[in-house]
Order: structure tokens, then C-alpha cells, then sequence
């Protein structure tokens, strides 16, 4: 396999536009080592992206957007949201999700961008994303291209990425001071588990955001059960399965099956919406 080291964003996308062979982008490794392992992948070309630190490994905040550079890893996310200053800025929702990824080893070499691009439907950051209107930039010779997440996937494993394109940042929102967010993940154990399914959510106001990973070929808004969030009558398990059974595609598979995907998430739901918002237990479960 051959391996190339660009040192500069200028000479990868001029790569990226020429580039006929097969290849991967090689940020932290954690997805990508255990897939070309397991005979999933077969790059020619590796691209290692660790040169570029300097241009892709930032975190930029306005008032109300954070931009989180495509080399930024998952631990400096969580680490930079625990300074006392920068306290309240990352939404709880993405905290928690980040924070829920593996174990403090693989937070440390793993990317945001990476947990993005691979697209697995159980990647932790994704729901926290489409409740916090996320956005991607990406690059290439052509300038840049912004997409918001919501649109980012469009089938299994499949994303809005072109071959001549890198993802060079993300974007989301800073958390409000009227707003309540979280995430909440569903695996076998409290840690290094990977979700049987997992929910984000955002509050604020009249308005409910509400995004679920591992229940259809990738994480998705759950607009209808938003749409019926304060209506009369009240939502009840039953309806809130009966829509979910519509709305959500889960499949069984080794990690848990899809009926009791809908059970355990129309139990979750009918909890956030009974109980005010507010008193759903924060931690893995
Ligand atoms: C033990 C273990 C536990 C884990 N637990 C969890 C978990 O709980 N939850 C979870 O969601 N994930 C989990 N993961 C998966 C993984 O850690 C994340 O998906 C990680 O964020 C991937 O980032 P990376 O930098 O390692 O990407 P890499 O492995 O380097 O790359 C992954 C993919 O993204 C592409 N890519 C990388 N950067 C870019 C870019 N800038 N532009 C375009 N494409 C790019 C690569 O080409 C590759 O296809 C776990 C992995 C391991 C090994």
C-alpha cells in the first residue's frame, strides 16, 4: 500500500483531484486500521493526514457557532469544553456524546471528522450534530463546500463526500442559556460499547430537536414525533411506538434487534416527554 504525507492543504487537493487509485484518509486510525483488518476496506493509497496538525487542528468559537478542525480530537473536544471559561459553550448533548466514544485512549487519537466520514449508523457524534444544526465544511481545489448534516448521509455508509473532497472543518451551535440539551446511549455496558441505539436531544422553549443513531442506515431527526411533542392528547408509549414503527428502519444484528430498538426508545422518549423534559437520568445506561 503506498502512503502519502501531504504538508500542505494546497498539495492534497491538488492530489485529491487527480487521484485515480483507491485510497482512505489516515487521521487517528481508529475506525479505519480495524476496518482494512477486517478485509472492509482495501485502500492503494493511504492518505495520512497528520502532517497537516497545523491547518486542521482547531477549535474556533463565536457566540454562537464552534468550528472544530477536521484533525481535532474527540479528548481535546471534551478537554477544551472543561475549562471553566468555556463552560456552557459546548452544548451538553455533545459532551456527553463525545464523551461516551470508546475509552480515553481512542478519544485521544480518534477525530470528530473521522467519526463523521466513516458513517457508521451508531456513531455517537451524529445525533448530538443534527440537533445542534450541524454543518460540514469541506475542500477541495474547487474552494470550499458547506453542507449541513442532515443532509451529509443518504444510504448506508454513503455521504455527500466527493472523491476530490476532504472534510476540513465542523460546525455547530453553542449552547443556549435557555435550552436544555443531552444524549443518552444504550449499549451493552456503561463504557467502550457501541450503541444499540442512542439519542440526542435539545429543548428550548417551544421547540424539541430530537436525533437517533442505530435505528435506520444512518443517524436520523425523528420529525414526526417532534411534530406531535406538544400536542394534545399527550403522547403516549403506544403512540409514540406506533410512530416510531413508521418513522425508523432498525434492523437485528449482533448487537441488539429491532423491535426491541423501537421498545427501548419509545420507552426513552415517552420519559423525556412525561417527565417535563427535564429528569431523564444524563448518564450511559
Ligand atoms: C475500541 C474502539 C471503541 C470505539 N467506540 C466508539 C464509540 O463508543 N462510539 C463511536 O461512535 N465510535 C466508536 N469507535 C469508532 C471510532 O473511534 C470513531 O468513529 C472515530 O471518531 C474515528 O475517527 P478517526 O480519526 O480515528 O478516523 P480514521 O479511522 O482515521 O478514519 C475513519 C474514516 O474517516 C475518513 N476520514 C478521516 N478523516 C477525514 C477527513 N478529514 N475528511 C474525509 N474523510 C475522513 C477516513 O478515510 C476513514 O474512512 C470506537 C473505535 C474503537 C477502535
Amino acid at each position: 500500500m503506498e502512503v502519502y504525507t501531504p504538508v500542505k492543504l494546497e498539495e492534497l487537493t491538488e492530489k485529491l483531484s487527480k487521484e485515480k487509485k483507491v485510497f482512505q484518509f489516515l487521521a487517528g486510525g481508529t475506525d479505519l486500521f480495524s476496518s482494512i483488518n477486517r478485509g472492509i476496506l482495501h485502500p492503494e493509497v493511504l492518505i495520512n493526514l497528520n502532517s497537516l496538525k497545523s491547518s486542521l487542528d482547531f477549535i474556533n468559537i463565536s457566540t454562537e457557532h464552534i468550528e472544530i478542525g477536521a484533525l481535532t480530537t474527540l479528548q481535546k473536544i471534551i478537554d477544551y469544553a472543561r475549562f471553566k471559561q468555556n463552560a456552557k459553550l459546548i452544548p451538553d448533548s455533545m459532551y456527553k456524546a463525545l464523551s461516551s466514544i470508546g475509552s480515553v485512549q481512542i478519544r485521544n487519537l480518534a477525530t470528530l471528522a473521522g467519526n463523521i466520514a466513516n458513517a457508521s449508523p451508531a456513531a455517537d457524534s451524529i445525533p448530538s450534530l443534527l440537533v445542534e444544526d450541524g454543518k460540514i465544511n469541506l475542500l477541495s481545489t474547487e474552494g470550499f463546500r458547506k453542507i449541513e448534516v442532515e443532509k451529509f448521509y443518504h444510504g448506508y455508509k454513503k455521504t455527500e463526500i466527493r472523491p476530490d473532497e476532504i472534510i476540513y472543518s465542523i460546525e455547530f451551535n453553542t449552547a443556549g442559556d435557555k435550552e436544555f440539551s443531552n444524549f443518552i446511549k444504550i449499549g451493552t455496558r456503561s463504557a467502550m460499547t457501541i450503541s444499540k441505539l442512542n439519542l440526542a436531544y435539545k429543548i428550548c422553549a417551544d421547540e424539541i430537536k430530537l436525533a437517533a443513531g442505530s435505528v435506520s442506515p444512518f443517524p436520523m431527526r425523528l420529525k414526526t414525533v417532534e411534530d406531535c411533542w406538544f400536542k394534545a392528547p399527550p403522547l403516549t408509549i403506544e403512540k409514540i411506538q406506533e410512530i416510531l414503527t413508521q418513522e425508523i428502519s432498525p434492523i437485528d444484528d449482533i448487537r441488539s434487534n429491532a423491535n426491541y430498538r423501537i421498545k427501548v426508545l419509545a420507552n426513552i422518549i415517552f420519559q423525556i416527554n412525561s417527565n417535563n423534559h427535564f429528569c431523564f437520568p444524563d448518564e450511559v445506561l
